[in-house]
């Protein structure tokens, strides 16, 4: 079994990836942000149970964040996420510098409208554009048969799916469960950034969908309700503010007028300057813990 490669540009990238393919293989991606946690390494494994060659992408892509937000001070941490992802298996790691994504004179995006007008979309604006511009570049590198990516950034994946299907790109999007702290706590690269006191408020946001969950397993068809329920949760942990906190149909992620079949419950919260995100999928007729 050989080692694994380190590509920093697109050329060598492409070549390894090639010789794989002569090899026979199937190739997997994972594309992350790095400050590696047991949540990629999650995708790492997804892709090598497929029994694919597993490329990960490790690139803080500044164009998804915006001027105020936290690209200059997010966590990176090069060596550390080499070694994961040698122990993951992984048989590829892509670690392109900015200049080699946005050489100068770049002008083109990928806009995907209608999913990112709701949820993270409109607090966000231009990031959804920056993640589709850079998977979209990604996928046209490394050419996977599969990529794989977290249920923990549900709009994330749909609009990449939405993307993937309109464009005709000619890979599989895998969805992966989100992983979780023990104490529940939706693992995060931006969870290094909280104090211990903010770590502990912010279990809010697991809880808050346990209730959201509870409350439709329970009977409750009221989007509204349930939202009511999630929000007091958050607002007992003496958030520093909401984003959204939201039950929304999970295909189209609009809102709902009733609960019929299994909807998204969402939320996007601040602790201290920490924007924090979670999700679940409820099934009204009750699935499972
Ligand atoms: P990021 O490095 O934050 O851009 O994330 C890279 C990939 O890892 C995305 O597909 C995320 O959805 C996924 N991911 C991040 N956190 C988790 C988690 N806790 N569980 C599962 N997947 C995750």
């Amino acid at each position: 079994m050989a080692g694994m490669e380190i590509a920093r540009t697109i050329a060598a990238t492409r070549a390894a990836v090639a010789t794989a393919r002569r090899a026979g293989r199937t190739i997997g991606c994972v594309p992350t942000m790095g400050a590696l946690h047991a949540g990629h390494l999650s995708l790492v494994e997804a892709a090598r149970r497929d029994g694919t060659f597993v490329v990960v992408t490790i690139f803080v892509n500044p164009t998804q964040f915006g001027p105020h937000e936290d690209y200059a001070r997010y966590p990176r941490d090069e060596a550390g996420d080499l070694r994961q992802c040698e122990r993951a298996g992984a048989n590829l790691v892509f670690l392109p510098s900015v200049e080699e994504m946005y050489p100068p004179g770049t002008v083109t995006t990928v806009h995907v409208a209608r999913l990112t007008a709701t949820l993270c979309g409109p607090c966000r604006p231009g990031h959804f554009d920056g993640v589709a511009t850079v998977v979209t570049k990604l996928l046209n590198i490394v050419q996977p048969d599969r990529a794989y990516f977290g249920r923990k950034d549900y709009q994330q994946l749909a609009v990449i799916r939405q993307m993937v299907r309109d464009l005709n790109t000619p890979v599989e999007i895998i969805g992966c469960p989100t992983v979780r702290e023990p104490d529940g706590l939706a693992m995060s690269s931006r969870n290094a950034y909280l104090t211990p006191d903010e770590r502990q408020r912010a279990l809010a946001l697991s809880r808050a969908l346990i209730a959201a969950r509870e409350a439709i397993v329970g009977g409750e068809r009221d989007p509204a309700a349930v939202e009511a329920t999630m929000r007091a949760v958050v607002e007992a942990a003496r958030p520093t503010g909401i984003d959204y906190v939201s039950v929304v149909d999970p295909v189209t992620l609009q809102p709902i007028e009733r609960i019929a079949g299994p909807v998204l419950a969402a939320l996007a919260v601040w602790f201290g300057r920490t924007r924090l995100i979670d999700n679940v999928v409820v099934d009204p007729i009750g699935d499972g813990p």
